[in-house]
């Protein structure tokens, strides 16, 4: 059963077309990787979902969630419908605890857990509870506290953009467990990554490239038609110079 589905979306900025018609289906309870190069609009794209960073609407196309056409819905109402997204702002919540953090993370979440949910992330509670949420955490603690926050929401829907930059190999092992636990939770998770390990955890997986979904199919097939593909390459290229 789908439970996202964008149909033909487009979004010009500033007379500058990212996203060119973008069709893709996301079904209930899959993990689907989102692969391309730099500058695809794949960041844009989960803003898009979530409608974030001034995004909610596309120039054009549709994006439908549980049945719901959800183009211009404020980020409040889309998270009533059970939409999430890592958080890409922990700015916000600087000064606070990690425990109370979780506690407003998970406040529509009856089940909430907040032991469970830092165990889950390999953050021993006993530590990290009366921690706050500022610079004092490293980069990768931060991560594992975005991804408990997660666990803590419960949602039925999560995006998930590049949160696997940054972390040590050991830990995308750990990574791969909180991923499986997040599916263990009936959650459906859209994932932004180039991680290897990672992306063999997905279900599907999508290849961005130059604003158009190029191709969905399993994993291993998108990874090497990413690897083949020139215009990727190009692309990529002319981002990072
Ligand atoms: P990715 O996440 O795949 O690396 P992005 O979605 O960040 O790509 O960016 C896609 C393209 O859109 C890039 O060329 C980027 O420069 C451009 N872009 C992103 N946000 C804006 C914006 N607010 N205004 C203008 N251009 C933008
Ligand atoms: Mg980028
Ligand atoms: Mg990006």
């Amino acid at each position: 059963i789908p439970v996202l589905a964008l149909n033909d979306v487009k979004l010009k900025v500033e007379d500058k077309e990212i996203l060119r018609g973008v069709n893709l289906t996301i079904n209930k309870g899959e993990l689907h990787a989102i692969l391309g190069p730099n500058g695809a609009g794949k960041s844009t794209l989960a803003s898009l979902i979530m409608g974030i960073n001034g995004l909610s609407e596309p120039t054009s196309g549709e994006i439908i969630f549980k049945d719901k056409l959800i183009n211009g819905l404020s980020i409040y109402e889309r998270a009533r419908l059970g939409l999430t997204l890592a958080w890409q702002e922990p700015a916000r919540f600087e000064g606070l605890t990690i425990e109370d953090y979780l506690k407003i993370s998970g406040k529509n979440n009856p089940d909430l857990d907040i032991d469970k949910c830092l165990e889950a992330v390999g953050l021993d509670p006993k530590v990290y509870l009366k921690r706050f949420v500022d610079e004092s955490l490293s980069g990768g603690e931060r991560k594992r506290v975005e991804l408990a926050s997660i666990l803590a929401m419960k949602p039925d829907f999560a995006v998930l953009d590049e949160i696997d930059s940054g972390i040590d190999f050991t830990s995308i092992e750990d990574f791969q467990g909180v991923l499986q636990e997040m599916k263990n939770d009936g959650i459906t998770i859209l994932m932004i990554t180039h991680n290897e390990k990672l992306l063999s955890s997905a279900d599907r997986a999508s290849l961005l490239c130059n604003g158009k979904v190029i191709k969905t199919s399993d994993p291993e097939t998108i990874k090497k038609q990413f690897e083949e593909c020139k215009v990727c390459e190009v692309l990529d290229f002319e981002q990072k110079e």
